[in-house]
């Protein structure tokens, strides 16, 4: 059993609360998502400070300007990456490591790469002391991906593009999934895009605020 799922846990209640009426209620349905958001302990991937607001319905600051998505932002992405166990994931902004949890519970392995070192040290930690395996970090400028592992079945930014980078999109597998927080440098819409063959198929999740992608592809600091 997953000792952060354990009765004891002081922070189970406020877990299974914000699976309830921030994610399910807001039609999040995929029953592999909602039970690993159950069982994922996000207080862990925050300062001590702020480990008793982890499940509440907003981002939060990490060290360095950067945010932890909110929980339901986090969710909505993860969903649309529609992933079934098999796939390779690239994410772009490894920030706190929480959102990596997420996708190295469901998906085959995660390529994730941060610019701030600092920030990257921390979330290998805390993925390591969780016992996770999958997942392979990497520093640099995510806005040009990871070219030497890919192709990539999903990629996933976690920070704010100008527009969608053909770099990425030249790395995603034959009928793979980017989404990305799309538009201007504060605000966006969240953008779901399959590659099949030569074209591109594309959904629009909504309006969305997140911090800037720093890089070439990106935004200049
Ligand atoms: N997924 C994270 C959210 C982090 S916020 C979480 O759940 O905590 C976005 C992250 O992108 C920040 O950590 C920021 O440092 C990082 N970032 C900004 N520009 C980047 C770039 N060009 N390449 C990789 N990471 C970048």
């Amino acid at each position: 059993m997953n000792p952060h799922n354990a009765k004891d846990d002081p922070f189970r209640s406020l877990r299974h609360n914000m699976v309830s009426s921030q994610i399910r209620s807001r039609g999040i349905s995929d029953p592999r998502l909602l039970q690993v958001m159950q069982c994922i302990p996000r207080h862990l991937f925050l300062p001590h400070r702020l480990q008793k607001i982890a499940y509440d319905d907003h981002a939060l600051p990490l060290d360095k300007g950067q945010t932890i998505s909110q929980p339901y932002i986090v969710a909505l992405m993860t969903e649309a990456l529609c992933l079934k166990g098999d796939e390779k994931v690239l994410e772009i902004g490894t920030g706190s490591g929480y959102q990596t949890a997420i996708l190295a519970s469901l998906a085959d392995s995660v390529f994730t790469i941060e610019c701030i070192s600092s920030l990257s040290q921390i979330a290998e930690k805390s993925l390591q002391a969780l016992g996770y395996s999958n997942i392979h970090f990497a520093i640099g400028d995510g806005t040009l991906g990871l070219p030497d592992k890919a192709p990539y079945n999903c990629i996933i930014a976690t920070g704010s593009l100008p527009q969608l980078p053909e770099t990425l999109l030249a790395q995603l597998d034959e009928n793979g999934i980017l989404v990305a927080p799309v538009g201007g440098r504060s605000l966006q819409k969240l953008l779901s895009v399959k590659r099949i063959g030569t074209k591109v198929e594309r959904h629009d999740l909504g309006g969305c605020q997140f911090v800037p992608l720093i890089g070439k592809n990106g935004w200049s600091r």
